[in-house]
């Protein structure tokens, strides 16, 4: 199905022209029809947006995870996993003695995906979350293009 194809008119079926303003999903043909919608579509359009807010924070939640992991500062040399926690082992974390700062992250060692996330929270370079900040903020503001075109 193409999502960008025009959706019927809620209320009457006609061509739909305009959206509702809070939502954007659901359609009109005119003011008319949206008004006469209004109170029917109230819970609907209030769980499409939920729904948008909440696919917005597993994004951000999956950038965060990204970045952590390609920005990660600890040299692990081994995890022990117990009941309910993993424990992390540290091999030398010495940036002159093994001459980098960032360190692969072994995903391999964390097959599972929370214990994984929750190590992540450990050990991430504060610098990509600073930057990661500005990223998230800027994106906010709806000018990430403008910058990265400036940037480029
Ligand atoms: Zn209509
Ligand atoms: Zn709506």
């Amino acid at each position: 199905m193409n999502p960008n194809a025009p959706k019927p008119c809620a209320t009457c079926g006609k061509e739909g022209k305009i959206t509702c303003p809070a939502c954007s999903m659901a359609m009109y043909c005119c003011e008319m029809c949206r008004n006469r919608n209004l109170f029917q579509h109230k819970t609907h359009c209030e769980s499409l947006l939920q729904a948008l807010v909440e696919r917005v924070g597993e994004i951000f939640q999956e950038i965060f995870f990204v970045f952590s992991e390609r920005a990660y500062t600890l040299n692990i040399s081994s995890i022990a996993k117990g009941n309910d926690i993993a424990m992390v082992s540290e091999g030398s974390n010495n940036v002159r003695l093994s001459r980098q700062a960032l360190f692969a992250f072994p995903a391999e060692m964390l097959p599972d995906l929370q214990d994984r996330h929750a190590v992540l929270g450990v050990g991430r370079s504060e610098h990509a979350l600073a930057y990661l900040h500005d990223f998230v903020a800027q994106m906010l503001k709806g000018d990430l293009a403008i910058t990265l075109l400036s940037m480029a």
